[in-house]
């Protein structure tokens, strides 16, 4: 098999590998599609540690070439959408057979080998069908779906509640189209007019330009003096954190949302304490990735202008590079057609 492994800090190379082994409780994937994630280039550029040479990747759509014994719970040719997580097998959870409550799971591309290969072998347990409806590139985003959906969940979002989203981001602007579903006001607050136009596109009826705007006043404003029962915080949206603060009402909820280790995230914790704001951390999809599939299918989401390039598999290198180079300006969701 074919795959693109990581070597060292900005080294990415093509490697001919030997066939997996496809083990009992196992399946085989033909991959389709892949997406690169901030934890790719976080790994890619040496950010994040991890164990060298490693395939990344955790985003990944593929159909089921093999099964291997004991699988029942699907069948070859089946297209599925990988969970990005495996199972470590060695927790007490694990140990008494209920993988799906790893206490610490490992993330593909990361901790363990991720997709960016022609094939891959993971457990049946780790795929879920998707129908034909939804097209490769638009399963790619499961991923980020399921994990909005968990911030909805934590941040107990009802109808008729103002929410503000700090960041128009691919996540952001998935987690405005949840909020709308759940009959609640999304405010979206970015630093660039054009993903605010794109937030716009989506829907998002009001959006705050931090640049140009007085935030706070015109959140005041939009929200009858109350300012957001719940506000959104998306660690890769470049503002600062101690503003969720400012823009959240008084025994308000604030999430942030993102994975360890990407950005340098230092505030002010006075603003919280003073308001008595309730803090949550989204760090992962939970257990959405039925719901999220669902959604997707009867187009409550929409991802279609949420990426802008499909790289094919011969110019991963130069993709990974190109991210690292537009670090501030590459806002969009880069996929490989594999
Ligand atoms: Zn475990």
């Amino acid at each position: 098999m074919k795959a693109y492994r990581i070597h060292g800090p900005h080294t990415i190379k093509l490697d001919e590998m030997e066939a997996l082994p496809v083990g009992d409780n196992c399946i085989k994937l033909k991959n389709l599609m892949c997406g690169i994630t901030p934890a790719d280039v976080a790994v890619y550029d040496g950010r994040v540690q991890t164990k060298y040479p490693i395939i990344p990747l955790r985003q990944c759509v593929g159909f089921v070439s093999e099964v291997g014994a004991n699988v029942t719970s699907i069948s070859r040719g089946k297209r599925v959408v990988a969970y990005p997580q495996a199972s470590c097998h060695t927790c007490k959870a694990c140990k008494e057979g209920h993988y799906s409550e790893c206490e610490k799971p490992l993330t593909f591309g990361v901790e363990e080998d991720g997709f960016l290969s022609d094939f891959s072998v993971v457990s049946a347990d780790d795929v879920y069908t998707i129908p034909d409806r939804i097209t490769d590139a638009e399963a790619v985003f499961i991923e980020h779906i399921a994990t909005a959906l968990n911030a909805m969940s934590k941040l107990n979002v009802e109808k008729g509640d103002q929410v503000v989203i700090m960041g128009a981001t691919v996540d952001g602007i998935i987690l405005a189209q949840l909020a709308m579903y759940y009959q609640a006001v999304p405010i979206m607050v970015d630093m660039h007019e054009d993903m605010l136009k794109l937030a716009q596109k989506a829907g998002v009826y009001f959006t705050v330009n931090a640049v140009d705007d007085n935030v706070v006043k015109k959140i005041l404003a939009l929200t009858g003096g109350h300012m957001a029962s719940a506000c959104a915080y998306l660690t890769n949206s470049q503002l600062p954190l101690q503003s969720a603060w400012d823009y959240t009402a008084a025994r308000g909820r604030v999430a942030v949302i993102g994975r360890n280790g990407m950005t340098d995230l230092n505030c002010n914790v006075n603003g919280l304490l003073e308001k008595n704001i309730d803090l949550f951390t989204v760090t992962d999809c939970g257990k959405n990735y039925s719901s999220a599939i669902n959604l997707l299918a009867n187009h409550t989401v929409s991802v279609e202008s949420l990426y802008d390039n499909i790289v094919s598999f011969n110019d991963v290198p130069a993709a990974f590079e190109a991210l690292l180079a537009d670090r501030e300006d590459n806002r969009f969701k880069t996929l490989i057609k594999i």
